[in-house]
């Protein structure tokens, strides 16, 4: 299937990962609009799944169903090898939570960056560096008009900082050095990140599924 020059919406209102899904698939040819530009009304889609999968599934089902044009969603998180994969889905609201993440302290609230950094540090300062392994991991559903969707899940891996280093990027990505680098995400330049990121291999991948459709 050949999607070029078609507009696909993004169904998530986050504007650092709009930037990057249009950076991306701009290089295939796809023009990317956010849920305001399409005229959506400002609806919560509540993330209640239990994977990245199912939450990625669902942002971009509901937006589909109230613009009935193809729709990308991107559900994305860090993973902490040393906290069992913990904050993984609930990377963006993980200062919210309990530390077992079994209890939602503030429910519905996503919470900032940095205090979902803070928590992140405080956790993981016992463990030594070689133990503070982890990724960074995207699902990117496509969802068409017609209900069928497309899924593809991409993973950077690399340590995990004790401390913040460097402005770019959002989120953890000051704390996080992809493998093969000695500087963070929020260090190296964008470029370099929409090129080895988790985000960048799902829509390689996605891309690659689209190609064997019709
Ligand atoms: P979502 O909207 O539920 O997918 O939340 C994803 C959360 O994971 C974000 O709020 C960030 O905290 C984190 N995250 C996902 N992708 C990235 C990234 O590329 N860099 C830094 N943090 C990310």
């Amino acid at each position: 299937m050949n999607l070029s020059g078609q507009t696909i919406v993004a169904a998530t209102r986050n504007e650092h990962k709009i930037r990057e899904i249009d950076q991306i698939t701009r290089q295939f040819g796809m023009k990317i609009v956010s849920r305001d530009e399409a005229g959506i009304p400002a609806v919560e889609i509540v993330e209640d799944g239990t994977t990245f999968e199912e939450n990625s599934y669902k942002k971009a089902y509901e937006i589909m169903k109230l613009c009935g044009q193809i729709t990308i969603a991107d559900d994305s998180g860090i993973e902490a090898d040393a906290l069992g994969g913990a904050p993984g889905i609930y990377s963006a609201r993980y200062a919210a939570m309990s530390d077992d993440l079994r209890e939602d302290l503030i429910p519905g609230e996503d919470s900032d960056d940095e205090a979902n950094n803070a928590k992140l540090i405080r956790l993981l300062t016992p463990f030594p560096y070689e133990e503070r392994t982890g990724r960074f991991v995207s699902v990117i559903t496509m969802v068409f008009p017609d209900g069928s969707h497309i899924t593809a899940r991409g993973t950077v891996e690399g340590h995990i900082l004790l401390e913040e280093r460097g402005s770019g990027g959002f989120g953890y990505d000051p704390m996080f050095v992809p493998d093969g680098y000695d500087q963070t995400f929020g260090q190296l330049p964008a470029e370099l990140k929409n090129r080895i990121s988790h985000r960048a291999n799902a829509l390689e991948q996605l891309k690659q599924k689209l190609e064997t459709l019709k």
